[in-house]
């Protein structure tokens, strides 16, 4: 019989070492936590994937310390634009927006942005990553989770409190739970170029809808260039296609094959699958391993880092004592529905622009020619207004008010400039609201309206109390607040006009910078207490 090598024991072990299990590392190594990643590559996968970054994921690098490492791996404001195959604009998503701190739309370069995520982590003495370990089995009681793995020819097993699947799609920790993955994969493959000195060196992304063969044409940082074209019926041999194929189709997209520099030429299909459940107990899924998606929204990659994001802070206060464990059931009732959201946007935009027959695509092109003459669509579009942002109804959130679909709770907090004090550089919001809870109020000390339980319940959680005021009041203010509250400058005005629109001068903000709650001063213990049952927190000395 095999023997299985010395069981060691974690908080919690990270199943991949791809963008969304480090950085899920990263958020629960800075509290602390004592974690193992293990990987059954030699090394990170060095090829291009993902291309296109968000304002909410730079938003989460931001969190773990890591955005200005990661940045000169981005181009900022990367425009995409759908064109007609004779060059019309269709859609063009332009959208200016840097509402969360970041530019909405990034252009980025996987492998180099999930080395900065796994250096990152050399900066926590508790979390280690192995690479050459596959993991095989899995199994779970009520105390915890016991994974094994292969490295070379010996089984070594690890214990932790819990697991968190990061394995991709074909996660083996899904499929040892038996959790179907529900969808479908598009019947159309597409070959991924990848080429080095850009042979076109044109800005933007781009999206030609020929209808003889519609495909895809992204400038990347570091010139880079990614293109995508629609393979036809038989024209596939396993992952490549024939020379002569590869030949036309650059020479369609303007490069030259026997110039060009490849970095990698690879067939995909696409598919847009979800995991019936992101929880098992205590194992959950999170990234590819639990939804996957055509990459015509650039949301697969997006989607894996809002899951760490939101389950990381969540995971460290259950393993910290300080929610019970009923707290991670609102990761799968919060991302779960926004996941199949992105799969249903990705989906439909992939058929849309693969239309291959020529009537169907004079109609399309028709539409949407149509629509752009029409101003409040356009900005709709250009905008990107139709992606779906989460907006959670149903979580660690309280609606002291009802559920209401016009209030902020359980969307995303805006992120302005703001100033510490008169004379100081403004710096981004969440550079003020450290890594835990934060009560943000628009003119008042929140300590005033506070009954003791209520302080020492935000005491315990590490919660900061910030009072924003106009940049004219900021110097009086830092000379009468409380010390245990930071005055801070509204220098854009953005924070006054949000206020002013939501009617309540205090916002509850979760580590992951999503709205938990919103009422008027006099309502702060009541709020406090409907928080302190939605996050599940435990009772007795803990608040
Ligand atoms: C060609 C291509 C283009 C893409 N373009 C975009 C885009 O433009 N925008 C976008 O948002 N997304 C895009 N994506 C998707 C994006 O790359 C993924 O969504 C993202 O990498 C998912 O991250 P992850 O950490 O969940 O999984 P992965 O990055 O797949 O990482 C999973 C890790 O788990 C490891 N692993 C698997 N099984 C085991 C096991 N049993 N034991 C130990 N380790 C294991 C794997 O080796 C891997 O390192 C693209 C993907 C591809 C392939």
């Amino acid at each position: 019989m095999e023997t299985v090598l010395n069981e060691e024991t974690f908080d919690v072990v990270i199943v991949g070492a791809g963008p969304v299990g480090l950085l899920t590392a990263n958020y629960l190594g800075a509290q602390g936590l004592r974690v193992l990643v293990l990987e059954r590559m030699r090394e990170l996968i060095d090829y291009p994937r993902g291309v296109g970054m968000d304002d909410e994921c730079l938003r989460s690098f931001q969190a773990v310390g890591l955005a200005r490492e990661v940045l000169p791996h981005t181009t900022p404001q990367h425009h995409l634009r759908f064109v007609t195959g004779k060059g019309r604009t269709l859609a063009a998503l332009e959208p200016g927006t840097d509402e969360f701190g970041w530019s909405r739309r990034n252009g980025f370069i996987q492998p180099l942005v999930d080395r900065v995520l796994f250096e990152g982590l050399a900066r926590y003495a508790g979390v280690s990553v192995r690479f050459g370990h596959e993991v095989e089995e899995v199994a779970q009681d009520g105390d915890g989770v016991t994974i094994t793995a292969r490295a070379d020819d010996a089984r070594h097993r690890f214990s932790a409190r819990y697991a968190v699947g990061c394995d991709g799609g074909r996660s083996a920790l899904r499929k040892a739970l038996d959790i179907p993955f529900e969808g479908e994969t598009e019947p159309n493959r597409w070959i991924v170029v990848d080429l080095n000195n850009d042979p076109l060196a044109t800005p933007h992304a781009w999206v030609y809808c020929n209808h003889a063969r519609p495909y895809v044409s992204i400038a990347l940082p570091h010139g880079v260039r990614r293109l995508e074209f629609m393979l036809h019926d038989k024209e596939a041999e396993g992952d490549t296609v024939p020379e002569p194929i590869l030949r036309s189709m650059l020479a369609e997209a303007g490069c030259d094959l026997d110039r060009v520099d490849i970095i990698r030429a690879r067939v995909y299909t696409h598919s847009g699958r979800l995991a019936a459940r992101f929880r098992d107990k205590r194992i959950l899924l999170a990234g590819d391993a639990a939804h996957i998606m055509p990459v015509w929204q650039g949301q697969g990659y997006n989607s894996g880092i809002r899951d760490a994001t939101n389950l990381s802070w969540k995971l460290a206060l259950v393993l910290k004592g300080i929610a019970k464990d009923r707290l991670l059931d609102s990761y799968e009732e919060e991302r779960r529905e926004h996941a199949r959201a992105m799969i249903g946007l990705s989906v439909m935009a992939g058929k849309v622009l693969s239309i291959t027959n020529p009537v169907g695509a004079a109609l399309r092109d028709a539409f949407f020619l149509m629509l752009n003459v029409i101003p409040p669509v356009k900005r709709y579009i250009v905008g990107m207004r139709f992606k779906p942002m989460p907006r959670y109804r149903h979580g660690a959130l309280a609606y002291p008010h009802g559920v209401d679909a016009n209030s902020p709770v359980g969307t995303m907090f805006i992120q302005p400039p703001v100033q510490r004090a008169p004379g100081h550089e403004p710096v981004r919001l969440d550079e003020v609201l450290g890594d835990s809870f934060a009560i943000l109020c628009w003119g008042i000390d929140p300590s005033y309206w506070m009954s003791e339980q209520t302080r020492a319940l935000w005491k315990q959680l590490d919660t900061r109390l910030i009072s924003v005021w106009p940049d004219t009041q900021l110097g009086y203010q830092l000379a009468r607040d409380g010390p245990d509250v930071q005055p801070i400058a509204d220098v854009s005005g953005r924070l006054k006009a949000w206020f002013d629109r939501h009617g309540r001068g205090v916002v509850f903000l979760r580590p992951d910078r999503f709205v938990a709650a919103l009422c008027g001063p006099q309502q702060i213990d009541a709020t406090t207490q409907a928080l302190r049952t939605a996050l599940h927190l435990q009772s007795g000395d803990r608040p």
